[in-house]
C-alpha cells in the first residue's frame, strides 16, 4: 500500500560534500550522487508534510524538492548542521499565519531557543518572522497520521533523538542520523522495521559517529527490510561506498533527492 513518500533532502555530513576549499577526487566528482547537502528528510503522506531537521541548506532543499507546505518539524539535536535552516520556515508561518510546531527533547528545544530566541517570543507575532510552537516529547506521540517514538541514541558526549515512525500496519521507518552507539533497548525496539536510515560517516572510526563497518554491524542486528546509509563525508565516492557493502545485505547508500515509497 502506498502511504506516501520520504525524500532525502540531504545526505552529507556537517560540512556537506563537496567541502569548501577541498579539491579531492570526491569533492570534484561528476557523479551527482556525490553532491551532498546537509542531512534532513521530508515525509509526505496524504495527511501531513513533516520534516526531520532543517539544515543550513534548507532553503535550497525546499526549492529543489518543491516543498509547498510543512505541518511540523522534528529535531534530532541542536548541532548547526541540523537546525540552522529554521529561519526559512518563516514562509510557511507567514503564508498560513500560524506558528510552526517543532518537536524534540526539552533540552534540544532549549538549545534551539538559544540560537533563535526571536522565534520563541510569544504573542508578538510579526507577520514575516518565523515563530515556533515548541513541543517537548519524551515518549510516543501521534502526529500527521503517524505514531512517532523518540529514541535516545548516543552521539559522542551528547544524546540525539532518533525517530521511529509507525502506522497501524507496523514499523515503517526509523531515522537515526548522528549516532555512535545504540542501546540494546533501542535495537530491540526497531528490530524488523521496514526502512532503517542510519549514520555511516566514513570508513575510519570517529568518536561521535558510526563508521561504515559499525553501521553494517548495527544494520545486521536491526534486520530492516532495507537499510540506507546517510550523513556521509567526502572520504569515499558513492560508488566506492556501494562496494564496501558485503554482498547479500539489503543496505543501500542514500543520496540527495532519493525517494522511498512509504
Ligand atoms: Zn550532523
Ligand atoms: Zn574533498
Ligand atoms: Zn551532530
Amino acid at each position: 500500500m502506498n502511504l506516501g513518500r520520504l525524500q532525502f533532502l540531504g545526505t552529507g555530513t556537517s560540512q556537506g560534500v563537496p567541502m569548501i576549499g577541498c579539491s579531492c577526487a570526491v569533492c570534484r566528482s561528476e557523479d551527482p550522487r556525490d553532491q551532498r547537502l546537509r542531512c534532513s528528510v521530508w515525509i509526505q503522506t496524504p495527511e501531513s508534510s513533516l520534516l526531520i531537521d532543517t539544515s543550513p541548506d534548507f532553503r535550497t532543499q525546499a526549492l529543489r524538492a518543491g516543498i509547498q507546505s510543512v505541518d511540523a518539524v522534528l529535531y534530532t539535536h541542536a548541532h548547526a548542521d541540523h537546525v540552522l535552516g529554521l529561519d526559512d520556515l518563516r514562509c510557511f508561518c507567514e503564508r498560513e499565519n500560524r506558528s510552526m510546531p517543532i518537536y524534540s527533547h526539552p533540552e534540544t528545544l532549549k538549545q534551539i531557543q538559544g540560537i533563535f530566541p526571536y522565534a520563541f517570543f510569544p504573542k508578538v507575532r510579526v507577520s514575516t518572522y518565523v515563530q515556533v510552537d515548541p513541543i517537548a516529547v519524551e515518549s510516543t506521540f501521534e502526529l500527521g497520521g503517524w505514531r512517532i517514538t523518540p529514541l535516545k541514541v548516543e552521539h559522542g558526549s551528547i544524546q540525539t533523538y532518533g525517530f521511529l515512525f509507525d502506522r497501524k500496519e507496523g514499523k515503517r521507518f526509523v531515522y537515526l542520523s548522528d549516532c555512535k552507539q545504540l542501546s540494546e533497548e533501542v535495537i530491540e525496539r526497531v528490530r524488523g522495521v521496514d526502512y532503517l536510515i542510519i549514520d555511516a560517516l566514513r570508513q575510519k572510526p570517529h568518536p561521535t559517529h558510526l563508521s561504515i563497518e559499525e553501521s553494517i554491524e548495527v544494520a545486521k542486528k536491526i534486520a530492516a527490510k532495507q537499510t540506507y546509509f546517510t550523513h556521509l563525508t567526502h572520504h569515499h565516492t558513492h560508488c566506492e561506498r556501494e562496494r564496501m557493502i558485503p554482498e547479500g545485505l539489503s543496505i543501500a547508500i542514500a543520496y540527495d533527492r532519493l525517494e522511498i515509497e512509504l
